[in-house]
């Protein structure tokens, strides 16, 4: 009697079980349609932060910068458009920057003390929370490349200087005789700053160190971060650092969690700004943390990160992300950013100064 009422009881319990499994699947097929019907895409773009005024700047130039973030954007756009990864959204639309002498980065990096240019950049997928870099590398024309080939084609996260370059040959990467990088603004800036140095370290002010940089030299670096049509989040950044740096400084951009970051459960971030603070607060993982354990908007995060706790370190700069639901933030303490965004209905914005 026992045995019966136990075998009916165990058919009563399995039964039930598969109508509850019957009951959620065509829940659970229909959020995931949704989630792809949405097209929920988006692309977000810096183009470097700082004491960018419309005083200035001249109409000509402005104009040129617009040019440059809506051509980047729209490559990276297209790409999420016709369903490709946000990995390779985020690659190409970098490469644009790299490409023009506008940003410091690629081609139009700043100079280091010595008169070189060392280039830093990182990628990372939000999805596998991979990520790649390079630091101070010298001869490679689109770092960025050569970082999200770290990522998948090599079991390290980061890779440095001469053994970097070694990597990218062996990958074949696009290499390119250093003189590629040289730009006559780049050089008249490296210039600037070292009379002001001489000025101010004549004074004895030895705080003068970067100072002339971070006063009148813009940022320039360039970033990226997007959501593609799967939910996936990708960022990357990419820059020739701070001008008149040296002894191999390395700032944030190649350093995943202050210059980069990305988690499909929270955002995508890129960084620009003063890196040594961007560092020492792992500013790109604290907005993607308050989201995570703090359950913050990514606007209020991003407000939060930029606006009270790096100032409060004495730093200065911006991010751009956006969020797994394709929300943006383009936040900066600065008086500007070059900074553009354009979401799944294909509406752009570009701005440049601090309205
Ligand atoms: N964050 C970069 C660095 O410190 C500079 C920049 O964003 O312009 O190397």
């Amino acid at each position: 009697m026992k045995k019966i009422a136990l075998f009916l009881f165990s058919i009563f319990i399995f039964s039930s079980c598969e109508q509850k499994k019957a009951a959620e699947a065509p829940e659970n097929t229909a959020e995931k349609k949704q989630k792809i019907n949405e097209n929920n895409f988006g692309i977000v773009i810096h183009g470097g932060a700082g004491t960018i005024l419309k005083e200035n700047m001249s109409d000509s130039l402005e104009i040129a910068y617009k040019e440059k973030l809506e051509e980047a954007i729209k490559t990276g756009y297209t790409i999420l458009e016709k369903g490709g990864t946000s990995l390779e959204a985020v690659e190409k639309t970098i490469n644009v920057m790299e490409n023009s002498p506008l940003f410091n980065a690629g081609k139009g990096a700043v100079f280091t003390n010595d008169g070189k240019n060392e280039l830093d950049a990182s990628i990372m997928d939000g999805k596998t929370l991979n990520a790649g870099a390079v630091a101070g590398v010298t001869n490679v024309k689109n770092p960025i490349n050569l970082a999200r080939e770290v990522m998948a084609n090599s079991e390290h996260v980061m890779f440095a200087r001469k053994g970097a370059e070694q990597f990218a040959k062996e990958q074949g990467i696009e290499l390119v005789d250093p003189s590629y990088f040289y730009t006559d603004n780049r050089m008249k800036s490296l210039k600037r700053a070292q009379e002001r140095e001489k000025v101010e370290l004549d004074h004895d002010d030895q705080t003068a160190f970067y100072d002339p940089y971070i006063k009148d030299e813009k940022f320039g670096t360039v970033g990226c971060a997007a959501l593609d049509k799967n939910g996936n989040l990708a960022a990357g950044t990419s820059t020739g650092g701070m001008t008149n740096k040296r002894w191999g400084r390395v700032g944030d951009a190649p350093i995943i969690g202050a210059g980069t970051y990305a988690n499909n459960k929270t955002c995508a971030v890129s960084s620009t700004g003063w890196g040594e603070f961007f560092i020492r607060g792992v500013i790109a993982y604290d907005i993607s943390a308050m989201m995570e354990y703090g359950n913050k908007t990514l606007q209020e995060a991003a407000r939060t990160v930029i606006q009270d706790k790096l100032p409060e370190m004495g730093g200065n700069g911006g991010i751009i992300a956006i969020d797994h639901k394709g929300n943006v933030a383009m936040e900066f303490n600065t008086a500007g950013m070059y900074r553009a965004s354009m979401n799944s209905d294909g509406e752009l914005y570009i701005g440049i100064y601090n309205n």
